[in-house]
Formats: C-alpha cells, structure tokens, sequence
C-alpha cells in the first residue's frame, strides 16, 4: 500500500514533496488511512503545472493515489454511469465501449485521471457544451473524519464538492452523465487570415460541436481542429476562409502527427476523435509548461486582439496556443460559473522561467477582460476576487475538514488565506 512518492508533476517541470505515497486497495483501508492522517494530498495522473496537488517542502505530508479504484457500474436507464475515482479517460473508454457509451466531450488527451480532471474542472471545447465537471451527477468523497459522503447534482453542497480542487476529501467514485456512443470525426481547416481571425473567432469557435483554433499569435497561418459525431449537420465553410488541409496535422507545428488521432472526416470511436492525442501514445511533446485563460465569451474578439498585440514577446516560449470556447455552468470554482467563456491556452516551453514570463504577458494583456486562469496550469493572477462564491467555498472546507487535513501551501496561497 506504501510506495515511493512521485517526485515531479508529469511534466517535469514541478517539483513534489511528499513523504511517501499511498495507494490503498478498497474503501475501508482508504477510510483508515485518512481518518488516521494529519496532513494527506490526493493525486491523480500529475498533469498539472502548478503545485495544487503538493504538499508542503519539509513537512510529512502524504499523497494518495486511488488508481486502484477502477469499477464501473451502468445506470439502468443507461444515462449515466458510477465510475471508480481512479479511472483515467481512456481506460473509461475501454470500460465503456461494450455497453455502447460515450461521454459528451473530453480534454485534448485521455491520459488524464477522471477524478483529477474533475477537480480542476478540465474542460475540452464547444460553445454549448460544459467542462469535464458539468459531467458529474453525483461525487462520493471520503472525509477527514473518514466518514464517506456522496453529494448529489441537487444538494446543497453539489456545486461547491464536484470543482473541490483536492480540498475536501478524497474522491472515490463518480456518477457521469453519458449519451449513446456514435462515431465521431474531426477535420483540420487552414485559416489564411490569421489578421481577421479576432473578428470571426466567435463564429468560428462556434463552427462545429467542438472547435480549436491552434495559432502561434505571430501572424502566420491558424489551424482549426473540428469535431463532429455522427448525425451533427455538415459543416458550412463557404463563407468562412476555411479550408480542408491535406495530410495529418499535429497541433505543435513540424511535429509528427504520428500520436494524434485520424483526421480527415475518417469516421471513429469518440474517444480517438475528441481527444487531439491518441490513447496508448506519449500526449503531446511532455517538455513544457500550459497556462491557459477563460474569459466571458463575449470578450473573444478584444481578448484576441490583445493577445494578438503581445504576440512577439510571448515566441521566445510558445510552442503553440490554442482557443476554444466552454459554456456557463453553475459548479463555484468552475472558470465558467455564471459564464459562457473563450478560453485562450498556451503551450510553453519546458523552461519554467521563459513560460513564466510569457504566461505575465498574456495575463496583463487579458487583465481587462477579467481572466478566470485554468486551476491545473501556471499562472500568478490573484484569483480571490474572480470567484463570486468562494466564500462559500471557504466555509463548505472548513466544515468539511476543520482540521485542514487536505490544505496545502497552493491553497493557502491561491484560495484559502488573505
Ligand atoms: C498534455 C496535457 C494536456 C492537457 N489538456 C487539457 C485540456 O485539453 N483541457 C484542460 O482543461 N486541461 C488540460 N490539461 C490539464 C489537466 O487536465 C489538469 O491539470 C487536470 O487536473 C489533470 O488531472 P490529473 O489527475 O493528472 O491531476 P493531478 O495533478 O494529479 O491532480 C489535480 C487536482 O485534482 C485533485 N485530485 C486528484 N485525484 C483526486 C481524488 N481522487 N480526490 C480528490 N481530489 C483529487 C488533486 O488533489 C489536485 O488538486 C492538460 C494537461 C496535460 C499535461
């Protein structure tokens, strides 16, 4: 149950303190060891780029992991289905494909923990469609107390539990909405005119079920990754600029397409289209730091124009930015609570002075549109102000973990103190 604490985040580029690791195999050895522990940190698969999951530098602070926890269990009715905390997406997939279902969306890769995605309110794209926590009906956490909780979509304490950001138990299974599984197929379009692209993102964001426009904000040519499933209409392109690219594309330019998933209108199973990254393949190029920014969505022309009017300083660390959009929801730390957003992200560098400095760029640029920052990657915007209900958050912790069993030096720092 005990093993060697991981060391880093996946990227690297994170350092992680903790005293060991552990991964216990049911729920009474999970009860045990957190009613037993006075400090403990839960962690997914590490993809953040921060250190929200840490614990604090010196100090005898545990991670646990429930990678063991893996069941999956099909509604009657088939609309949903209760998941193992431990599950990342791609292995949900697998769990899924013989009962016929799908999730509605999923990030840009399904290496991600289920859990873990939740918490930070991990979000794919589309202009009417939630982030990966919208998903969730129904969360069941083990307390500090070890007592076991489960929180329905309806209760009081619903919204502020499913975006819990690890700060209020550990998180044992979910209950996930699910849709029928049909194929789905993605096409890459050339953007020839990267100039214009402010003034038409809203429309183009709004092209297909679920859109990304990858652009290095230098003025050179913009890609858009359109996702469809089966039965969606035909995508319009007559009058947009946008045009079919010949030949697989991967999102960071110059880089084997070999990990992404088939393009081209291929017809296939959801998971190889969603996500830009193919299961059982490394995601992306793994040396890097993200940052990414929401901003309400009627913001997108102006908060591309200013990012746009920073772009030269942020190419000594860009690999390659991204936009999509993500619809409003109601979860208090969700960056689109009370807000339908266009979020901007950024693929840096693995040189975490560079990526820093870049990441202070476009947070300056994009201060007047009132940023919400991706809780999972690097930023230093002072959040506290940007979340209407986090007060309540704040006294839904406290209640939950009086004795700040689960509180870390990130939370202190971002949410909790000040
Ligand atoms: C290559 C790459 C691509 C990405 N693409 C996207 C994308 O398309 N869209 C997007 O929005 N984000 C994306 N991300 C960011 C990523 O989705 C988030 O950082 C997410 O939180 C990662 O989940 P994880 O389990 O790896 O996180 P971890 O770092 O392990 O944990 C994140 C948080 O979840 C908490 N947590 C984990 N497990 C539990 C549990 N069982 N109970 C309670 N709390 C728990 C941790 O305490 C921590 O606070 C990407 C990251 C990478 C590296």
């Amino acid at each position: 149950m005990t093993h060697d604490p991981r060391r880093t985040s996946w990227s690297g580029t994170v350092p992680y303190h903790f005293a060991r690791e552990h991964r216990p195999h049911d729920l009474d050895s999970l009860r045990a060891l957190v009613a037993g522990s006075s400090h403990l940190r839960p962690v997914g698969t590490a993809h953040t780029f921060n250190d929200l999951p840490d614990a604090a530098a010196g100090a005898e602070v545990a991670a646990v992991s429930v990678a063991a926890f893996d069941e999956l269990q099909v509604g009657d009715d088939r609309t949903w289905v209760r998941v193992g905390a431990g599950l990342t997406h791609a292995q949900l997939a697998v769990a899924l494909e013989p009962h016929g279902l799908a999730l509605e969306n999923l990030a840009s890769l399904p290496h991600l923990n289920v859990a873990g995605a939740v918490a930070t309110a991990t979000h794919g794209s589309g202009v009417r469609t939630g982030n990966l926590a919208t998903q969730v009906r129904a969360v069941e956490l083990v307390l500090a107390s070890g007592d076991v909780v489960t929180v329905r979509r309806g209760d009081r304490d619903f919204d502020g539990t499913v975006v819990g950001l690890g700060a209020l138990g550990v998180v044992t299974s979910l209950e996930l909405d699910v849709v029928p599984a049909v194929d789905h197929r993605q096409v890459v379009l050339l953007d020839g005119d990267p100039e214009t692209l402010p003034d038409r993102l809203a429309s183009v964001l709004a092209l297909g079920r679920s859109v990304s426009v990858f652009t290095l904000w230098d003025g050179s040519a913009d890609r858009v990754w359109v996702k469809s499933r089966d039965g969606d209409p035909e995508l319009g392109l007559a009058t947009t600029g946008l045009a079919p690219m010949t030949g697989e594309q991967h999102p960071i330019p110059g880089l084997d397409p070999v990990h992404c998933t088939a393009q081209q209108g291929v017809p296939g199973p959801w998971v190889e289209r969603l996500p830009h990254f193919r299961p059982g393949f490394l995601p992306s190029v793994g040396d890097e730091v993200q940052s990414e920014f929401h901003v309400p969505f009627e913001h997108a022309a102006d908060a591309a124009r200013a990012v746009r009017a920073v772009g030269e300083h942020l190419a000594v660390a860009l690999q390659v930015a991204e936009i999509r959009a993500v619809a409003a929801d109601t979860l208090w730390l969700s960056p689109q609570f009370g807000q339908t957003t266009c979020s901007f992200h950024f693929t840096w560098v693995g040189d975490t002075v560079l990526a820093d400095a870049a990441a202070r760029v476009v947070e300056e640029a994009l201060a007047p549109f009132a940023p919400r920052p991706h809780w999972g990657k690097h930023f230093t915007l002072d959040v506290r102000r940007a979340y209407p209900r986090i007060d309540d958050f704040r006294a839904l912790r406290d209640r939950l973990d009086p004795d700040r069993t689960f509180v870390n030096p990130w939370l202190e720092r971002v949410l909790l103190d000040g």
